[in-house]
């Protein structure tokens, strides 16, 4: 090594050493550089490590060879860091049904629940439901929106010309919270990643939220319902709608044009013709 090169590196040793970060730059060297062959007149002049105390300014790193490397951290291309963080490579509706098991006790909500209610519905549909949790009749029988608020949910599908099958049901949690109060922020964030891969598989077009529980866990954000509704948001990619709960509406019989509102976006998001009127 030149003089002239292994003054240049004591210097930068010395810096490193005022900055604290000696270990983490010899570390990072050794675990990230590329080697380069550059000779040391090509590299750009703000690159040039210093020879008196320097300003703060980002360095490169130079190793024994007298090569000077700038470090290059992987960057994830297409799905957002939020998204990639829990997508999982080949996840079918199947896989994520074993991944919970047949009697999960992940969260309080076990303790009372007769069963696991997963979700229903066309594993490859356009268009899914999400609610809030489990009711008795769903805990009785393991299927969503069985009841009476399910009932109202059935004839909404098919005012819009589907089917129950054509859908796909499912809930932010799927056990049955007692007396049917609303999910607790533990249970949701508990059960929730379930239903993110369940929404990850199915990559339906559109996904209405059935309520503010289920808008709230979606979106991390807790506006109000009469305030939102109607309005098209997106989770991670996917068009979401939110819209009243049917339990609301089987209490408040005047919201149902709103919601037949809201649906006709969504049909018409679809490609859906309605229905003629009978
Ligand atoms: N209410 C919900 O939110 N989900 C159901 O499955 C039934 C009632």
């Amino acid at each position: 090594m030149s003089p002239e090169g292994r003054a240049r590196v004591e210097a930068w040793f010395e810096y490193f050493n005022d900055l604290g970060i000696s270990d983490f730059c010899l570390d990072r060297a050794v675990a990230t550089l590329e080697i380069s062959s550059a000779p040391a007149e090509t590299i750009p002049a703000a690159l040039e490590p210093p020879l008196s105390r320097p300003a703060r300014v980002a360095p490169a790193v130079v190793n024994s060879n007298e090569t000077h490397v700038v470090p290059v951290l992987p960057v994830i291309k297409s799905a957002s860091l939020f998204a990639a963080n829990e997508r999982i490579e080949g996840d079918t509706l199947e896989r994520i049904r074993e991944d919970i098991g047949a009697d999960c006790r992940r969260c309080k909500l076990c303790e009372q629940r007769n069963k696991i209610v997963f979700g229903a519905g066309h594993p490859k549909a356009e268009l899914v439901f999400v609610g809030e949790g489990p009711g008795h009749d769903e805990d009785m029988q393991g299927l969503p929106f069985v009841g009476r608020a399910g009932k109202l949910l059935t004839q909404m599908i098919e005012a819009m010309g589907l089917r129950r099958d054509d859908v796909y049901i499912a809930n932010v949690v799927k056990c049955r919270p007692p007396q049917n109060r609303a999910p607790e922020p533990d249970e949701i964030e508990t059960c929730s990643p379930f239903l993110y891969r369940q929404l990850a598989v199915i990559q339906p077009k559109a996904v209405v939220c059935l309520g503010a529980i289920a808008f709230q866990s979606l979106t991390g954000t807790k506006p109000s319902m009469s305030r939102i509704r109607g309005q098209w948001l997106e989770f991670r990619g996917i068009p979401l709608l939110p819209t009243y709960h049917p339990a609301y509406l089987l209490r408040n019989p005047n919201a149902k044009g709103d919601v037949w509102e809201d649906l006709k976006k969504v049909m018409a998001h679809l490609g859906l013709k309605l229905p003629a009127k009978r």
